[in-house]
């Protein structure tokens, strides 16, 4: 679903992504955890074209976005893109749009959904992220609980094969984070493939199929949960779960 190979991404002298080497497959939940500044969102970011890596390259759904520093042509990568959802901590919902119209927007705009059939896909989302009632509403009147639920509507609207969501609930107050874990646990047992950097080790140990652990400009260790969290092989491992444990 996604194929990583030789992934290189450095600003000036500061290599972050180190050639990294990794697959995400069909219906996977993959979660990225990592100490702040490990890479983990320059991965994301490299995974749906909002980073140019140096070098290696990056397949979603068997079609190269990106491959030695050379980027999809333009609309190619916009089409690309459709596929890949993507969720970031501070939501970034339009402000002056209602919840409805942010869902309907990309629909509307890149798939020339008819405004009806539009509407019709939002409210069916909306009531799916426990929302339906706040069609109408404007953004600034929800809680960030539910603007980050609203986020992942409005990028479902786009029917992407992957998601991919950096730090979802950072921003969260902590009694609104399980709410949208709780979402995200639901498409992930509808078996969306997903990317996940996340510090909630709760749903890593739940949810996910793999869990990486990066540091130092790659990938340190990848496995299963109970790998991860209970033997790790790796002392930095070790280290880092220590600390957010
Ligand atoms: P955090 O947990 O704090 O979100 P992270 O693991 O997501 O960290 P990244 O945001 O990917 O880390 O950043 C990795 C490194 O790359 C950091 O040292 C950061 O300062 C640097 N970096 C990221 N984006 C840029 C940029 N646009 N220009 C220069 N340096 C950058
Ligand atoms: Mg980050």
């Amino acid at each position: 679903m996604v194929r990583i190979r030789g992934l290189r991404k450095a600003f000036g002298e500061h290599v972050v992504l180190d050639g990294i080497d990794f697959d995400v497959l069909p219906q996977q939940v993959v979660v990225v955890i990592g100490p702040s500044g490990s890479g983990k969102s320059t991965f994301l970011r490299c995974c749906n074209g909002l980073e140019v890596p140096q070098g290696g390259s990056v397949e979603i759904c068997g079609r190269t976005l990106v491959q030695d520093g050379q980027m999809l042509p333009e609309k190619a990568l916009n089409a690309l893109r459709e596929e890949v959802g993507m969720v970031f901590q501070s939501f970034n919902l339009f402000p002056h749009l209602s919840v409805l119209d942010n869902v309907t927007l990309g629909p509307r705009k890149l798939h020339g959904l008819g405004r009806k059939d539009a509407d019709a896909l939002a409210h069916d989302l909306l009531k799916k992220v426990g929302l339906g009632h706040k069609a109408d509403a404007m953004p600034g009147s929800l809680s960030g609980g539910q603007k980050q639920r609203v986020a992942i509507a409005r990028a479902l609207a786009m029917r992407p094969k992957v998601m991919l969501f950096d730090e979802p609930t950072s921003a969260l107050d902590p009694e609104l984070v399980g709410e949208v874990l709780q979402v995200m646990k639901m498409l992930a047992a509808e078996g969306m493939t997903m990317m996940v950097v996340t510090h909630e080790m709760g749903f890593a140990k739940e949810v996910a199929d793999v869990v990486v652990v990066m540091d130092g400009g790659g990938i340190i260790e990848a496995g299963d949960p109970q790998t991860i969290f209970s033997n790790p092989t790796k002392e930095r491992t070790r280290s880092f779960l220590q600390a957010v444990l």
